[in-house]
């Protein structure tokens, strides 16, 4: 058992439920130092829980700097928090537009910028965001998520460009559809917009664009993020990493 100091440390955030949850526990099964983010702290949650709201500038510096407090370094950061809002663009509340764009794409600006010289002593500093496919192609009725998880991508082939010689890789990882609260609360929403049971919702609406007709489960994004932050993740930068189940391939 190696010591606290030598132990590698990441900042996870979202952890509270679904994909954050899943890469938590993870990640700290693989001997990384975890603080775990997100909005109310879960004590009986995996990592060292820490409360903090992410859509405002505060909240994502006290992150960064409690976990450089906690452990005195960071070598992964995994911004992963986010939520959605499906509205036609000329419903779109404008107030959920700002949300939608500063959890999903400031915030991860800005661990970025509070966490990068940690990143950069770490020597192998990763920082890899749960994008979404949703980064590569839209939908309709998601303008914000989609514009968000598309400047992500951009986001992270600039941090690849200027992490390169620091030690910082960067990628962002692309899923299809992933059995979370996020999506089970669209299914039901759908299923009242359609007036369908929720059955032909999943069916005909949510796995409609994946080629293989199923969801992903949280547990092969972890999986993912682990094969990423290890040893033969470290050629993966500026550039999606897509599991989509066939998505983006038509
Ligand atoms: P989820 O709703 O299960 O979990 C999201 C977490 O983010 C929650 O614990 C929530 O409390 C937290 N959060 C929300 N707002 C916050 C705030 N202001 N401050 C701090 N924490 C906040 O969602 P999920 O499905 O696990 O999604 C996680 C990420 O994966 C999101 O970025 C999502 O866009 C992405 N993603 C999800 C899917 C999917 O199908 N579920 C697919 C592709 C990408």
């Amino acid at each position: 058992m190696s010591s606290a100091s030598e132990q590698r440390a990441a900042l996870i955030t979202g952890t509270a439920s679904g994909i954050g949850r899943a890469i938590a526990e993870r990640l700290e099964a693989d001997g990384f130092r975890v603080l775990a983010v997100d909005k109310e702290a879960v004590e009986d949650g995996p990592g060292e829980a820490f409360a903090a709201d992410l859509t405002t500038r505060e909240g994502n510096r006290a992150a960064v700097d409690a976990a450089l407090q906690r452990f005195g370094r960071l070598d992964a950061v995994i911004p992963n928090a986010g939520f959605q809002h499906v509205a036609p663009v000329a419903e779109f509340p404008e107030e959920r537009w700002d949300a939608i764009i500063a959890i999903l794409l400031t915030s991860p600006f800005l661990l970025a910028r509070y966490a990068w010289e940690a990143l950069a002593a770490s020597g192998e500093g990763r920082f890899v965001p749960i994008a979404s496919a949703h980064g590569l192609v839209a939908s309709p009725y998601k303008s914000a998520y989609v514009s968000a998880k598309h400047g992500v991508l951009g986001l992270v082939k600039t941090l690849a460009l200027e992490g390169a010689d620091r030690g910082i890789t960067t990628a962002a990882v692309c899923p299809a559809f992933v059995r979370t609260p996020l999506v089970e609360a669209q299914i039901a929403d759908q299923a009242k917009a359609h007036g369908m049971d929720e059955d032909r919702v999943l069916e005909e609406v949510i796995l409609a664009p994946h080629a293989v007709k199923r969801l992903i489960e949280p547990e092969e994004v972890a999986d993912v993020v682990a094969f990423l932050l290890g040893p033969s993740g470290r050629s993966f930068s500026g550039a999606p990493v897509t599991m989509d189940l066939g998505w983006t391939a038509r």
